[in-house]
């Protein structure tokens, strides 16, 4: 993993400001994709994550910043370079599968490679190795009409490596697709970037497509980055609220700090209780504070146990048994917390619980209201 991150990188944007007549849709984004490596630009819809896909591509033209592929300067405003998009050597996949109706699968892979000057049998051989490595070889003479949305699909992903690009962008490639398709299609990708070992760049608003496919996702709002990280440090972490709701469930908790020093544990008040958090803290201040707990993470038990820090009596208020999951709402000091659980040892309505959020899993978040000053503060 290490290697990975300082690796040179493969794709490298600094400083990116792009948008549309004028109004500007991303804000100086910078960020680094490591050779074979998988990016993800995850955020809600509107925050700029195509807008970014599109720029490096060379369909847009960034209005500052420089664009870098494999060493190679293909965009900057100070030095006036801008590289066309087929001399940027990069494919890219829309929502929209892009299949020409009107013509064969061959006819559909073919099409890049025939650009590339491919002809005859070593053209047939490339379109076939293409199909073949998603699972369509046999449909090669087919008219595109007669596929279903996920192989129409594939074809457009055989299309998208057939001409051995240096790095594919894929812009919600799975998301015209069924949900059943889409889970099974997302393993499938993640099996051809890494035999293809290409660089890819992948932006989606599903959280669980970015979760299973990254090595690496940044966090989008508003045209900047929220976050970036690999995907369970972004579970795990989050730095802020936005970041915390949007991947995955939070309980978050909001209180006062009550202490705080440099090496010790920060405790945080939230209600009644005293919540000790071993996580770091950017700014050492007191004042107001939020919490981001995992539902995954405190535990419910029948008896107390001496040994531990953040433990509470509380009561189970209500429970949902939604298959493998159980969904408790648990009311302790603190408030009502939501946790989940196994149903293998069920807990019932109005029992008296101990309950336990280890001080590693109590995530300190940056306080929007001040983080514009935690540098001074740290
Ligand atoms: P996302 O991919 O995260 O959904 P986009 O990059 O598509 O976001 O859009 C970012 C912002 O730019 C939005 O405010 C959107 O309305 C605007 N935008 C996107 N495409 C165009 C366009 N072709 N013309 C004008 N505004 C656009």
């Amino acid at each position: 993993m290490d290697t990975m991150i300082h690796a040179e990188p493969f794709i490298e944007v600094r400083n990116l400001v792009a948008g549309y007549g004028g109004k500007i849709a991303v804000k100086g984004l910078s960020l680094q994709v490591a050779p074979g490596s998988h990016l993800s630009l995850l955020g809600p819809s509107g925050c700029g994550k195509s807008t970014v896909l599109r720029n490096i591509a060379g369909l847009e033209t960034p209005l500052q910043g420089e664009i870098i592929i494999d060493g190679q300067t293909v965009f900057s405003a100070s030095r006036r370079i801008n590289l066309p998009p087929e001399k940027r050597r990069l494919s890219m996949v829309f929502q929209s599968y892009a299949i020409w109706p009107h013509m064969t699968v061959m006819e559909n892979v073919a099409y890049g490679l025939r650009m590339q000057k491919l002809r005859g049998t070593d053209l047939r051989q490339r379109v076939a190795q293409a199909l073949d490595s998603v699972g369509m070889g046999e449909f090669i003479d087919r008219p595109a009409t007669s596929l279903s949305g996920g192989q129409q699909q594939r074809v457009a992903l055989a299309r998208a490596y057939a001409f051995r690009p240096k790095a594919v962008l894929l812009d919600e490639p799975l998301s015209n697709l069924d949900a059943r398709l889409r889970v099974r299609m997302r393993t499938e990708l993640k099996d051809l970037q890494q035999r293809f070992g290409l660089t890819t760049i992948y932006v989606t608003h599903d959280q669980e497509e970015a979760m299973a496919l990254s090595d690496r996702v940044i966090i989008m709002r508003e045209g900047e980055i929220e976050q970036e990280g690999a995907p369970l440090e972004i579970y795990d972490r989050p730095q802020t609220r936005f970041v915390a709701d949007f991947i995955g469930g939070a309980n978050i908790l909001t209180g006062t700090v009550a202490a705080t020093a440099s090496g010790q544990p920060t405790i945080v008040q939230i209600g009644r209780a005293m919540l000790t958090c071993t996580t770091p803290r950017a700014a050492c201040i007191a004042g107001p504070q939020s919490v981001a707990v995992r539902p995954v993470y405190p535990q419910m038990a029948r008896t107390e146990r001496a040994e531990l820090v953040n433990q509470w009596p509380a009561q189970v208020k209500r429970r949902a048994l939604l298959g493998d999951l159980v969904v408790y709402t648990v009311e302790w000091p603190g408030g009502t917390l939501n946790i989940h659980a196994f149903p293998t040892d069920l807990f019932d309505e109005g029992e008296a619980i101990w309950l336990h959020i280890p001080p590693s899993r109590a995530v300190l978040l940056r306080n929007v209201a001040t983080a514009g000053v935690a540098g001074v503060a740290a």
